[in-house]
């Protein structure tokens, strides 16, 4: 009996500081591996950094890495052998040279926000699958397909801001070929656990033109063609790809920003 009180009034103590941390404390977060709970309006808590944001919607902000800003391609290499990336720079963008292969950013990431700016021929030809298409890997496995979807059928889950094979785009915000159009996506990596299971599937949400056609779409694993998609354990952090599918698609203005597992102060 007196031990059954002890543990009763153990947990009713247990219950009353967790209502009191509810009470006191508005979040906790992580910084820096270590988790903090802060009071509404706590002055101690890290303010984000200061950055300055681009002078136009679309323009890199401070403290983007910038992919290509229209001279070369010093941040990317082929895909096939890592040696130098063999599509035309031209006018201040990249222009995909049919059967030269994908190329891949030097440097990998997780999760991230990209910017990146394409535009299919302005000449049509072919339709379907066969029009305009390429596309961009995140993380070097996960396509968000890019293609001429202006009046051009093709199976729903690989037209333009689809994850192929995956989600078709929540609207066709396609512009006409030859005009430039604009992905934003924001990328959250999958996690594994160390058998190699994925215990949190990677997430997605795109805007098109400014327009969101994804909007934290789970990714179901690495997208191919035909095949369902299935997760397959990779590092932590992997080279964004830019798809040759035989195309002359176009792109420009590509920028990243590295995106913190926990934003600061949360
Ligand atoms: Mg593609």
């Amino acid at each position: 009996m007196y031990r059954f009180c002890v543990k009763g009034v153990k947990v009713l103590v247990g219950l009353s500081v967790f209502v009191l941390c509810l009470c006191v404390f508005s979040s906790c977060g992580f910084v820096g591996g270590k988790q903090f709970c802060w009071e509404v309006h706590d002055m101690n808590r890290p303010h984000p950094t200061i950055i300055t944001p681009g002078q136009q919607a679309g323009q890199a902000p401070s403290h983007a890495i910038v992919l290509f800003d229209g001279s070369d391609l010093s941040q990317w290499v082929s895909s096939k052998d890592g040696g130098p990336a063999k599509w035309k720079v031209e006018n201040g963008y990249i222009e995909v040279v049919k059967e030269t292969g994908n190329i891949r950013t030097k440097q990998g990431f997780s999760d991230c926000h990209l910017h990146i700016e394409w535009a299919t021929p302005e000449k049509v030809v072919g339709d379907s699958q066969q029009r305009g298409n390429s596309g961009v890997f995140l993380m070097s496995n996960y396509e968000v397909q890019v293609l001429d979807s202006y009046n051009n059928r093709t199976y729903a889950d690989g037209q333009a801001a689809a994850i192929y094979g995956q989600y078709p785009p929540l609207v066709n915000a396609c512009r006409g070929p030859g005009q430039w159009q604009s992905y934003d996506i924001v990328f959250r990596r999958p996690i594994f656990n160390k058998a190699g299971k994925v215990i949190r599937p990677a997430r997605i949400t795109v805007l098109h033109n400014g327009v969101v056609v994804q909007e934290n779409t789970e990714i179901l694993g690495s997208t191919s063609h035909k095949k369902r998609a299935k997760y397959h354990r990779h590092e932590d952090k992997l080279p964004i790809v830019l798809q040759d599918h035989g195309d002359p698609v176009r792109y420009r203005n590509i920028w990243l920003v590295e995106l913190p597992h926990g934003q600061v102060g949360n």
